[in-house]
């Protein structure tokens, strides 16, 4: 496979951004190699620079749950940015793509519309802090919520811990407002209440874990978790940014069927363009500027083309039997995978493939489930970084991490699925000689 191209403007891109890219897992460096720069999409496909063709299941990391240019996003966004694409007013737009949101989402009564799934989070947590008058904030280690100061925040020994920064410029004075424990453990959050009693504003919690492996969490721990915020005035953030509208339209707080304080989007959302959201009660909302003293704004925030391409997208989820369509494809995907290994007489017994609704992850591990980021072996990765060269090799597209999770979309076909299936098996065979 030639890469010339692609190695070609990398080269290039490295004088122009640092290590090469405007998003740092995009330079491939958890995999090795050098990044394939995307000439075009379409549908379950994309295709590189120097003209290779590969099967995505990166889908630009979960937005794109209809595929590359579905017709009935590009249309929209056509047909919208001929009337302009900015105007910082209100457009009727914005009320269209909420009406179809609150309408068909029981969890959420007003929303604000921003630019990305980072401020969502980042707004949010403003939100708790205004709403309660509380400054600190309670993490799990293995959630990802953006990149906003008060959340790169990584765990430290204890059970209970304020965060060491997990990024140079962050202040410690920021961290300190930051509690961190592991997922899946009661006592650490215990203990976190008891001894910050009072001051902690809100719980954030992406409530299906998905950023670094697939961390599928206990219900009745969403459900303590609950309680606990209840019992002390705190509020209960779930971050759905990555599986909200992707393991059905109410995402997880639907699937638990929990309800949280305030809920974050995006990803999906936008169709593919610049789209975060942040919702909750109609009482809490109004905390929100110009209703109420929590500021918060954006020169592009609802911007039409964004939502006219929301809309287009958000429509398609909304037909009866989207969600479960998507999610058989996703467990035909494995079982084919399960065969194909078969068939080459070896399934390695420490090769997993969880998942929920259309996201998966292949880990490679003894344990029947993983529900904390400490019980992911490091080490393991070897695995996937073999498995991930040798699956570019054959058409199939990865995230560039072991710690990220693959989607698959509604274009996908049963077709690309058992190539899949089949290059997989194949690409496992040499990578469990790593
Ligand atoms: C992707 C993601 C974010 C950040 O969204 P951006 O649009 O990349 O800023 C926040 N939280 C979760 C759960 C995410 O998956």
């Amino acid at each position: 496979m030639k890469r010339e191209k692609s190695e070609a403007l990398f080269e290039k891109a490295k004088q122009y951004f640092p290590g090469g890219v405007n998003s740092p897992v995009r330079a491939f460096r958890s995999v090795g190699g050098t990044p394939l720069f995307i000439q075009k999409g379409k549908g379950s496909h994309i295709w590189d620079a120097d003209g290779n063709e590969f099967i995505d299941y990166c889908g630009s990391w979960g937005p794109l749950i209809l595929g590359h240019a579905n017709d009935k996003v590009v249309d929209a966004i056509k047909r919208t940015v001929e009337n302009g694409s900015s105007f910082g007013a209100p457009t009727a737009l914005e009320n269209e793509l909420a009406e179809l949101i609150l309408g068909n989402n029981r969890y959420i009564q007003k929303i604000r519309f921003v630019s990305s799934g980072t401020e969502a989070v980042m707004s949010a947590i403003r939100l708790a802090r205004g709403y309660t008058a509380r400054n600190k904030i309670l993490k799990f280690e293995g959630c990802y919520h953006g990149h906003s100061d008060s959340l790169l925040v990584k765990a430290g020994s204890g059970l209970v811990t304020f965060g060491n920064t997990s990024s140079a410029g962050v202040p410690e004075s920021f961290v300190n407002e930051t509690i961190v424990v592991s997922l899946n453990n009661e006592d650490a959050v215990k203990q976190a209440f008891a001894e910050f009693k009072d001051q902690i504003a809100c719980v954030i919690i992406e409530p299906i874990p998905a950023n670094n492996g697939l961390l599928l969490q206990r219900k009745e721990y969403l459900q303590f978790l609950r309680d606990i915020c209840t019992e002390n005035k705190t509020l209960l953030i779930f971050d759905e940014v990555i599986n909200g509208f992707r393991i059905g339209f109410e995402g997880a707080a639907g699937y638990y069927n929990i309800q949280p304080d305030i809920i974050t989007y995006g990803k999906i959302i936008g169709g593919g363009l610049p789209v975060g959201m942040y919702g909750a009660s109609a009482e809490i909302m109004s905390c929100i500027s110009p209703e109420g003293n929590v500021y918060q704004a954006g020169t592009l925030s609802g911007n039409p083309v964004a939502m006219a391409a929301g809309i287009a997208q958000l429509t398609e989820c909304l037909r009866p039997g989207f969600y479960e369509s998507l999610e058989s494809k996703t467990q035909f995907l494995i079982q084919q995978i399960f065969k194909h290994t078969e068939q080459l007489n070896f399934t390695p017994a420490n090769l997993k493939l969880f998942s929920v609704g259309s996201i998966f992850w292949i880990a490679f591990t003894d344990k029947e489930v993983v529900r904390s980021a400490e019980e992911i072996d490091a080490d393991s990765m070897k695995y996937f970084r073999v498995l991930h060269k040798e699956l570019l090799e054959r058409g199939i597209y990865l995230g560039p991490s072991g710690y990220e999770v693959g989607f698959v979309c509604e274009a996908h076909t049963e077709d690309d699925l058992l190539k899949t299936a089949k290059a997989f098996a194949e690409a496992l065979a040499v990578a469990m000689k790593a």
